[in-house]
């Protein structure tokens, strides 16, 4: 009985002849939701600026996997992408919006600069992608699109207004693209990772972390692997009923 439960959930992550496009898949939480959409059978592409980086984490994954270099901040290099993984892998079955900066400062001091290239990258990039993608999964009746937001865009966060409107809004953009897109089989989830040792939090300091690690119930940072797992468990069957949700993978911070 229960060899047969475990067969089938294995078979319900299986991804097989899925194509999945990671953005900012290269480093850090992508390339850990790379790894975990490939190691379930999908073809996957890694999009990231910095060209070498993608590669090298495409050949590390293995044949299925192909490397785009693009920013998301760019319409035509978006467009351009997104024509090469269909070309490579064929059309986009998975989308994961990872890419994300910051540029942090306080309000007073905060430059239009600083406010512009977060928003384009996080939140305009996503709507992008998502815009080029979802036509082809309406037509195919099946579609996932995955969202890497923040917690920071649930509670805010001094220093990040920046951040944490774009990731607020990746919510709210979240659960009209799911509520749009339903009827046609196509489901539009998003993540919250809270804070993940990545180059991102790489810059805090000891002190910085004792304090940030007392606020976390699990009593530590959190790893990009435990973020891909649940984007993987959004992607797979075992899903299939679940669409304008926000997981919160945070060792319990935000309750
Ligand atoms: P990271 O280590 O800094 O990696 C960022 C990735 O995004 C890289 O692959 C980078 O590749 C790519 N990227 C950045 N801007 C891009 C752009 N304009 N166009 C294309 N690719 C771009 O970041 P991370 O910590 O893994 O974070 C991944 C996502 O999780 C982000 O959306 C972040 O906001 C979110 N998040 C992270 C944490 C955390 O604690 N780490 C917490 C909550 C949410 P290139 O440099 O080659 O372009």
């Amino acid at each position: 009985m229960g060899r047969t439960a475990e067969y089938r959930v294995s078979e319900m992550i299986d991804l097989t002849d899925r194509v999945a496009l990671v953005t900012g898949g290269s480093r850090g939480i992508g390339r850990a939701i790379a790894g975990a959409l490939y190691g379930a059978g999908a073809k996957v592409a890694v999009l990231g600026r910095d060209e070498a980086r993608a590669t090298e984490t495409a050949v590390a994954l293995g044949d299925r996997a192909l490397a785009v270099s693009a920013d998301v901040a760019d319409a035509a290099q978006v467009t351009a992408a997104i024509g090469a993984v269909e070309q490579g892998l064929g059309p986009v079955d998975i989308l994961v919006n990872n890419a994300g900066i910051t540029r942090d400062g306080l309000l007073a001091r905060m430059a239009q600069a600083d406010w512009d290239a977060v928003l384009d990258a996080n939140l305009t990039g996503a709507f992008r992608l998502t815009k080029a993608v979802a036509r082809g999964m309406m037509k195919r009746r099946w579609g996932r699109i995955i969202n890497v937001t923040s917690v920071v865009g649930l509670t805010g966060n001094a220093g990040q207004a920046n951040y944490a409107a774009s990731k607020a809004g990746l919510i709210g953009f979240t659960k009209s693209v799911a509520r749009e897109l339903a009827s046609r089989n196509v489901l539009a989830n998003a993540v919250a990772p809270g804070f993940i040792e990545t180059d991102m939090t790489g810059a805090l300091t000891e002190s910085q972390r004792s304090t940030l690690i007392e606020r976390i119930p699990l009593g530590r940072l959190g790893q990009p692997e435990q973020i891909a797992r649940a984007v993987l468990f959004l992607a797979s069957d075992l899903a299939d009923y679940i669409t304008g949700q926000v997981i919160v993978v945070d060792g319990g911070m935000v309750m």
